[in-house]
């Protein structure tokens, strides 16, 4: 009998766990350990955090799922990892239990094989007044965008009033991921504007870390755009340009007072920008988790990169950002120093940023970090709980099942008005998300599978999407069938 621990029921450690149960005989154990009782399409919480759809609407129960397919749901926070087990345990991890009944205490539970799928810490405490409770909103999770949107519809409410209202929204520090987010965010509270008939009253201003707009974290991309190659930037640009938004680029938040956002920028500028509301996105770091040595060391260092993501089989010799080859990013996602521990989704250590690495005179970095999407999360998933079921049936020393980051495409569908009839999204697919110019010399990336389209198909096939991965998600009949 194997046990096999995933840490983590987001998108890559849900698609690894049902998978692994769908894919091991019933002797085998698959343990989920996460602190939230819900499952939730994190993509859908734009349209959550402008009051269109509620909650229960991107979110659902995970006990009864995990129940039906026989998966062992404990419903608490991973702390630590002992991979060399101790005297009386082999390996193990000890996690904190959030149920109310339970809250605080700890648990352990010893694994063959251990999945960390953790996603992103929100580290809103890397800049000063941003975040849920403080000055700025957040639609990283279904509770922030449903308090966002309260927020907005006040807004809302005072416009057709006749009050003007600023909105700001972007990325709270020099160092953010999820740009993508943002910008679908930012479009999105244009069009509900346009739809209550009170845009003429508003400032909306997007505020980015990106060097120019469209970079993405993945340092921009040329692409196909009805019949002509443009950059992203050009695509991004326009769309700003065209609905009235006004942007400031290369900035890094240094705090946010009541109404009030202070920046600084690569060039070094020091300025502020008002607000009445503003969404800003938290940098991510990894989980606070820590790992043991047999004899009780410290060994966090040796699984866990500095920002607290998982060392996986990447290049971290931390090589010139000019050297750096495709080659660096990891194939398998298995930890090389324990082969029984994989790292997925969000939760892996990235070995370098894709987008250029700065610092303005201060010596602030001000740069995008590597994009973190559900796609490749989700693949990610698959491809490991592949690798263990192989573990298992054929024993450890079976080579892992690979699919090379490098190698992976994207697609990306930006919502930019949430309606049936007149909605919109900015479609992009990208191929590969790091640019290889060994292999495509010209651009670092296929152009012909790298496009940007906007208009209302989009938006269909983004909602199509939100139901069919709920519904694979909820492991309804054919499930298994839905690609990630
Ligand atoms: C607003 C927003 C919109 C987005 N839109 C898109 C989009 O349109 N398309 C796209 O491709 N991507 C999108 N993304 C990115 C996408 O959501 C992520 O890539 C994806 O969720 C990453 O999956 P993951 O499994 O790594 O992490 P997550 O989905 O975040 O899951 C992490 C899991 O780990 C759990 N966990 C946390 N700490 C612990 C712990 N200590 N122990 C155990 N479990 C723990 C969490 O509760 C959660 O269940 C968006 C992100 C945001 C924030």
């Amino acid at each position: 009998m194997a046990r096999v621990v995933i840490l983590g029921a987001g998108i890559s450690g849900h698609t690894a766990s049902t998978l692994l149960r769908k894919k091991l005989g019933k002797e085998h154990e698959v343990i989920v350990i996460s602190p939230k009782p819900n499952w939730n399409w994190i993509p859908s919480n734009i349209w959550v955090g402008v009051g269109l759809m509620k909650k229960e609407e991107v979110s659902f129960p995970l006990k009864p799922i995990y129940d039906k397919q026989k998966i062992v749901f404990k419903q608490g926070k991973a702390t630590k990892i002992f991979p060399e087990g101790d005297e009386s345990n082999s390996p193990y991890v000890e996690f904190e239990w959030t149920t109310p009944e339970k809250n605080g205490q700890t648990e352990k539970v010893t694994y063959d094989f251990l999945i960390n799928a953790t996603g992103p810490k929100l580290n809103f405490g890397a800049t000063e007044g941003i975040g849920p409770g403080k000055h700025s909103y957040s639609v990283c999770s279904a509770d922030h965008a449903t308090e966002a949107s309260k927020a907005l519809l006040e807004c809302i409410k005072k416009m057709k009033s006749g009050q003007k209202q600023k909105f700001l929204v972007g990325s709270g520090h020099g160092l953010c991921t999820c740009q993508g987010a943002a910008f679908e965010y930012v479009f999105n509270i244009e069009y509900e504007l346009r739809r209550h008939k009170v845009r003429d009253l508003a400032e909306i201003t997007f505020l980015t870390n990106e060097y120019e707009l469209g970079d993405f974290g993945i340092g921009g991309a040329h692409f196909s755009s009805g019949g002509y190659n443009i950059t992203s930037k050009i695509f991004a640009e326009s769309l700003y340009v065209e609905r009235g938004i006004r942007w400031i680029k290369r900035a890094h938040v240094q705090k946010v007072e009541n109404s009030r956002a202070y920046y600084e920028t690569l060039e070094g500028e020091e300025s502020h920008v008002d607000f009445d509301f503003a969404m800003l996105l938290p940098p991510f770091k990894g989980q606070d988790m820590q790992a043991f040595s047999k004899s009780k060391e410290d060994i966090t260092s040796k699984l866990f990169a500095p920002n607290g993501f998982m060392k996986v089989d990447a290049d971290y010799s931390g090589k010139p950002y000019e050297e750096w080859k495709p080659t660096d990013w990891p194939k398998t996602y298995q930890n090389q120093d324990y082969k029984n521990i994989f790292a997925v989704g969000i939760a892996f250590a990235p070995p370098h940023t894709i987008s250029k690495p700065m610092k303005n005179p201060k010596g602030t970095p001000i740069n995008p970090t590597p994009p973190r999407t559900g796609m490749p999360s989700g693949i990610m998933g698959r491809v490991v709980a592949e690798s263990i079921v192989d573990m298992i049936k054929r024993g450890k020393e079976t080579s892992p099942h690979s699919a090379p980051f490098a190698e992976m495409g994207v697609a990306c569908i930006a919502s930019a008005g949430a309606s049936f009839l007149n909605g919109s999204a900015a479609s992009i697919t990208m191929c590969p998300i790091v640019p290889d110019f060994d292999q495509f010399p010209t651009h670092g990336r296929n152009i012909k599978f790298t496009f940007g389209e906007i208009g209302l198909a989009g938006h269909w096939i983004k909602r199509i999407l939100h139901h069919m991965f709920i519904y694979k998600a909820k492991c309804k009949p054919g499930w298994f069938f839905i690609p990630e």
